[in-house]
């Protein structure tokens, strides 16, 4: 159950989800460029995605990597005081991705995350492109068009890779 005020889950969705942060650019500007049209923020959707494309029935979170405690992560690092203060709040950070994302699910969205560790110099090409590969991937999945993708094997190696940045 949430036991957040309206008032108080406002202000903590804008504490976790700064706008316009460099990460989720970072996400925009990629996407754009390779013809990738979305909206952002619409508060409307439950767990109020980051970037929202209709077209591919899909929603976007770019994650803070402390915030939303990224799991094995080595950027979600506690300090040692208040231990117990940032773990209940991010917990609850947690939580409440999780329960937007099931939410979102269960009206037939695509949820992605994009985590800020996955967007580092060294790694961010690969996740970038293994996001378009996802997309991709899911409008063929949704069946929509016949599959035709003559360079999908060399991205798909790219998009086996995409879960092993954090260890
Ligand atoms: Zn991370």
């Amino acid at each position: 159950m949430d036991m957040l005020t309206k008032e108080q889950r406002h202000r903590c969705m804008s504490a976790i989800k700064g706008r316009n942060t460099k990460p989720e650019l970072l996400v925009r500007k990629f996407l754009f460029s390779r013809g990738f049209r979305y909206r952002l923020n619409n508060p409307r959707l439950p767990g109020h995605p980051d970037l929202v494309l209709r077209k591919y029935r899909s929603v976007i979170f770019v994650n803070g990597c402390f915030w939303h405690g990224h799991e094995g992560c080595k950027y979600y690092v506690l300090s040692k005081t208040n231990v117990e203060f940032w773990q209940n709040k991010i917990e609850c950070n947690r939580l409440r991705d999780k329960d937007g994302q099931r939410k979102l699910a269960s009206m037939g969205w695509h949820c992605i995350t994009v985590w800020e560790c996955q967007l580092k110099p060294k790694v961010r090409e690969q996740t970038l492109e293994a996001l378009v590969y996802t997309l991709c991937h899911i409008y063929l999945e949704d069946g929509r068009i016949k599959p035709y993708n003559p360079v999908k094997e060399s991205i798909q190696m790219v998009a086996e890779s995409e879960t092993g940045y954090c260890k």
